[in-house]
Order: C-alpha cells, then structure tokens, then sequence
C-alpha cells in the first residue's frame, strides 16, 4: 500500500515537475552540416523537451503558460557530445572518492554545453544512478551511452575491469554485459590477440558495437578489417605505418650506447615517429575510411600532457570546480600514472607526437576518416569536464578542419555513430531540444564556444544566471573535501 501511495506521489510531482513550453526568440540556427547560417532570424518553440516548431522570427505566438527567451541573435548549435569520457574513472578509484564528488561533475557537462557523453569505463550502478536522477531532473547532467567495464587481458591495468583469460568465454561475457545495460563493449590495451578476435567476432554476430583501445598485439588494420566500430586515442597508428614497422615489432632496435630505460623508451619513441612512412599512412587511412571505423583521437587530452607545465597555470581558474580528489590527482607528479619521468627529452618527444597527431586529423579527414570529439575527461590531468570538448574542437581546428567541421564531430558525427540522428545531432523540428546558444557565430571563429550565452538540456533552459548559479553550488560542494 505504502508502494503505492509513494508510487502516486511521485507521478503527481513529477507532472508538476514537467517544464512548461519555452520560445527562445530571435537567434541565429548554425546548420554545421551545410556550414551555414540561417538566411534570417528564427524563433524556436520547445515542448515536452522537443524543438516543437522552428519559424521565422515573430511568427509564433506564445501561448500564456509559454516561458519567453529573448534569444538576442545569439547563433545556436546542437548540444554537444563528449564521446571518450570518464567521470566514474577506474584510474582513481584507489584514493576512494565519494560517489556525491564524483557527481559534481555532472552538471559541469551541461553548463558548458555539453548535453550527451559517452563513457569509456565506469561503475554502471553509479551510471544508472545518475541516468535515473537526470531524468527525474534531481541532477543536472548529459544523457550518458555507457560501455561498463573495461574488458582487459587476465592482468587488468586498472580497477573494475573485467579480465577474459579465455577465448571461449568471450561470448558469455558479452551477453552478460550487453543484459546488463551497457551499450557497447570497450575493449583495452592487454587483451591477448585471440581474445580479442574472437570477441570481435562474436560482438558481429550479435550485433554489438566495440569500441576501445586497440590491444596491443593487434595492428589498427586488423582490428579495422575485424571490424571494430571505433578506435581511441591513435594507439598503435605510429607503430603500424612506420617504415621500420618489423624491426621495431621484432625489437631489433640499435641503441648504441644508451642504456637507462626510460632514455632507451625515448629513442625507440622517436624513431618511430620520426619513420612515418605517408604511403603507408594513407593506405590505413583509406581502410579505416573503408570499413567504417571511427576514431576518437582526444587530441586536447595529448595536448594537455605534452604542455603540461604551461597549461597547468593556463587553466589554473578551471581548478576550483573541480573536485578535490581530481584536483590532487591532476596535480601529483608522484603517483599520477601521466605525469611520470617529465625528464626533457620526453616532453620533447610527447610535443612532436602531439604534432604528429595534429597532421593526422587532417589527413584521416581529408581521406574520409569519421572522427569523433572525446577528451579523455576522468583521471588525465586538464581534460576538463565540458570545456575539455571546446580545447578538442579548438585543437581540431588548428590541425586544418574547418570550424563547421571540428563542430559535426561534437554533433551529427556522434548522433551518426550512435543511430540517434533522427532525434539528436542537429538543430530540426522534432529533435530533442539539446542546445547550445552562442553569442558569437562559431562558423566564423571557433573561440565562439568561451561565450556560451545559454544552454537547453532536453528542453530546460539554463540561461546565464542559473549555469553561474549552478558553478557556484558545485564550488561549495566541493568545500573542503
Ligand atoms: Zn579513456
């Protein structure tokens, strides 16, 4: 009985809770497809979290209960989607971190116009909390595609992974993860190469899509031809197209009188690099664009590492929303694993990589390569929670995308890759109402996205005051713990 009166209780406040229509008046719609601007101003209505209408300026006329924004010609862009983040990192683990810090940075997400993520590895009871608390609007967050854990070789790098010692039980335990609620399966740098084929095999079959680290025994092209949906981070891409590829497989490396470990690590790093064969390249890029894998590069995530020393006072301001176990991690040359042996001649070698990297987003894209907006958010110092996307659609753009370009990543490229574009990706009738209203157009300049003037997140608004309110809740929360 008491179920039941709860059960009432809830619905009644939940039809309370609903939002009343809003029409946001007078902006421009960025159609970053076309890379275009609307030919004139446009007012759009929002209903049950959906873009209801889209018209000319002035010709809706709201009804009484309809909530008003005067959009001011601001030039709005679909919400964006994070797709390599980690707010639940099983890196950090260790140090305990309470489940209400790991929360906070949730709405952080939203606030800077980030409205959906996909998360690479996580506790998915956190994640369906949070997936339950965002719908029931008793917290502010993105919608959140979730592949669980992580599933590694028997010795897992990192906690909560899952580790398949045995090709015959990869179908077991995909099915069981699949049940469970994830979305996809997220595969990790020491799966043995059997496990992994086989995996991938069976997730075709089945029809579930993978997504992760290439596993180090595996080259980038076979895991395109086994079919793979999307590759993270370039893993293995220098080592696969360069022109010393055997040797450097083989170890037949001379290093001549080098003998520490870590100079040895260096010289072989560079090497690698420094034999990336274009031919080569442009063949895996050709595959890659062939059989439809994506790549997820989290340029701003390498970025950030390679430029620790500067970027770390550049973004100095961004700290005080970030929580405090974060705050330590990103900051702890000691124990966090990406900021070990910043000795000079590997910072060096992360910065050509780093450039390296830059050329190759040109190069996939010009090939044909889709590519996704991810930033690595989670344990990897300075990939911020929401602002990390504008740093990677910024780092795209100076790589040679255009800005329209460096925006279909974070939008319709997502929406694509997700089979949601017929209700996410961009600004349309009938979609939901993620958005993101710019003051400037960022068409024109990508540094469009620090000048955030509103975000609706599934047909709420935040406007200026309630996204500084909220950033203001989240630093007190975050006090002294
Ligand atoms: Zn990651």
């Amino acid at each position: 009985m008491r179920y039941l009166v709860f059960f009432i209780l809830s619905t009644a406040l939940n039809f309370l809770k609903a939002e009343p229509p809003v029409l946001v008046k007078n902006i421009w719609i960025v159609d970053v497809l076309n890379e275009a601007v609307s030919a004139t101003q446009k007012d759009i209505l929002i209903e049950n979290d959906l873009i209801k209408r889209i018209d000319d300026a002035g010709k809706i006329h709201p009804s009484a209960e309809t909530t008003v924004y005067e959009g001011n010609g601001a030039y709005v862009i679909p919400g964006m989607w994070d797709m390599h983040a980690h707010p639940d990192d099983p890196e950090v683990w260790r140090f305990n971190p309470e489940n209400d810090q790991k929360s906070l940075l949730m709405p952080q997400f939203v606030v800077h116009g980030v409205t959906g993520i996909r998360d690479m590895a996580g506790d998915m009871d956190l994640i369906e909390n949070w997936r339950k608390h965002i719908k029931n609007r008793t917290l502010i967050g993105p919608q959140i595609i979730a592949g669980g854990p992580l599933l590694d070789g028997p010795n897992p790098m990192w906690d909560g992974s899952v580790g398949i010692s045995d090709a015959k039980a990869v179908g077991h335990i995909a099915d069981s993860l699949i049940n469970s609620g994830v979305d996809f399966l997220k595969v990790y740098s020491l799966l043995p190469r059997d496990i992994y084929l086989a995996l991938q095999e069976y997730a075709n079959k089945q029809g579930y899509q993978v997504a992760g680290h290439v596993p180090f025994g595996v080259k980038p092209s076979e895991a395109a031809v086994a079919g793979i949906n999307c590759q993270e981070h370039f893993l293995e891409i220098l080592k696969e197209v360069s022109s010393k590829e055997e040797d450097i497989g083989n170890g037949d490396i001379d290093y001549g009188n080098i003998t520490s470990r870590l100079d040895r690590y260096v010289f072989r790093q560079n090497l690698i690099l420094d034999t990336y064969d274009s031919e080569k390249a442009s063949a895996l890029y050709k595959l890659f664009a062939q059989k439809n894998t994506w790549h997820t590069p989290t340029i701003s995530m390498w970025y950030k590492n390679a430029y620790y020393e500067d970027e770390v006072k550049a973004d100095a301001s961004n700290f005080e929303h970030l929580p405090k176990y974060l705050q330590t991690y990103w900051k702890s040359y000691e124990v966090n694993d990406h900021l070990q042996n910043r000795l000079p001649a590997l910072l060096d070698y992360k910065k050509k990589e780093v450039a390296k990297y830059m050329e190759m987003i040109k190069e996939m894209h010009d090939q044909g390569v889709m590519l996704l907006a991810g930033t690595d958010v989670g344990a990897n110092p300075l990939c911020w929670p929401g602002i990390g996307v504008h740093n990677e659609l910024k780092l795209m753009v100076k790589a040679g995308l255009t800005p329209a370009e460096a925006l279909q990543t974070a939008t319709i490229n997502p929406a694509v890759f997700l089979g949601l574009d017929a209700e996410q990706g961009t600004v349309a009738e009938g979609k939901i109402a993620n958005l993101v209203l710019l003051n400037t157009n960022p068409l024109n300049d990508i540094n469009a996205l620090d000048q955030i003037a509103t975000v609706v997140n599934q047909g709420q608004l935040l406007d200026e005051a309630k996204r500084m309110a909220i950033l203001k809740e989240i630093k007190s929360a975050i006090g002294n713990k």
